[in-house]
């Protein structure tokens, strides 16, 4: 069985006082069965990790360097995010892919490095526009799955988390349809059986792209989707709440 994940990416929102004044309002609203997570800014990580002790909730960070250390300026590594306690870490966000140079094999190096590290890697795919319109969505996940989990070992693969989010998608209110973000999911998920076999039936992988509390059940109910990336949506306690709790 897989436990379905809501993970908030709230990207560069929030102070730390902003970021405590949430997740203090959020946490009395998780349930036992579904694994809230709350990706916040680096300068928050410590004071949230402090405030969500004894609940339910989750900590991610948005990104990392795959060194533990070195002339980085500016980077944060692993080490520093173990030392936190943090629990999962967002790679390969479109949005470092589109404007930090990201590339399949920075994503790949930054994976191994995640996992190593004790810290579970959300590894975001997506095709754009252009390439949904060219009917080659699907070569274009299939790629960076690929690159991504290259090198990796089956039983590191059973512990990450895909999240599949068309670019088109994210921030414009346009949502895919539950049943085509399914096809792809689905078909991500024979991507990872062809590379690791049966435990891509334990990996999750989440849907992302303009998810609120208005669409989050339709696509909960999908067979192969197990959880959401949300990003503007996660922003508000009370709306988040909601994603955690769909269906209810
Ligand atoms: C995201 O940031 O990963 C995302 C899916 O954003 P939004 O929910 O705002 O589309």
């Amino acid at each position: 069985m897989r436990k379905p994940i809501i993970a908030g990416n709230w990207k560069m929102h929030k102070t730390i006082a902003e970021a405590l004044e949430l997740v203090n309002s959020l946490k009395g609203s998780t349930r036992p069965e579904v694994e809230g997570v709350v990706c916040v800014p680096f300068t928050a990580l410590s004071e949230v990790k402090k405030a969500i002790a004894g609940s339910d909730l989750k900590l991610g960070a948005q990104n990392m360097h795959w060194e533990e250390n070195g002339a980085f300026t500016g980077e944060i590594s692993p080490l520093m995010l173990s030392e936190i306690g943090v629990d999962y870490v967002v790679l390969g966000h479109s949005e470092r892919r589109e404007y930090f140079a990201e590339s399949d094999e920075t994503v790949n190096k930054k994976m191994v490095s995640a996992l190593s590290h004790g810290l579970t890697p959300i590894m975001c795919v997506g095709e754009s526009l252009e390439e949904r319109e060219a009917g080659a969505e699907k070569k274009k996940v299939e790629a960076q799955v690929k690159a991504g989990l290259k090198g990796l070992s089956s039983s590191d693969i059973e512990k990450i988390v895909i999240a599949y989010e068309p670019i088109w998608a994210i921030g414009t209110g346009k949502t895919a349809t539950s049943e085509q973000a399914n096809e792809i999911i689905s078909f991500i998920r024979n991507v990872v059986r062809d590379i690791a076999g049966e435990v891509a039936d334990s990996v999750r992988i989440q849907y992302g792209g303009s998810v609120k509390s208005s669409n989050v059940a339709e696509i909960m109910g999908q067979s192969d989707i197990d959880g959401a990336l949300v990003g503007g949506a996660s922003l508000d306690s009370e709306e988040f709440a909601k994603l955690i709790n769909y269906g209810e």
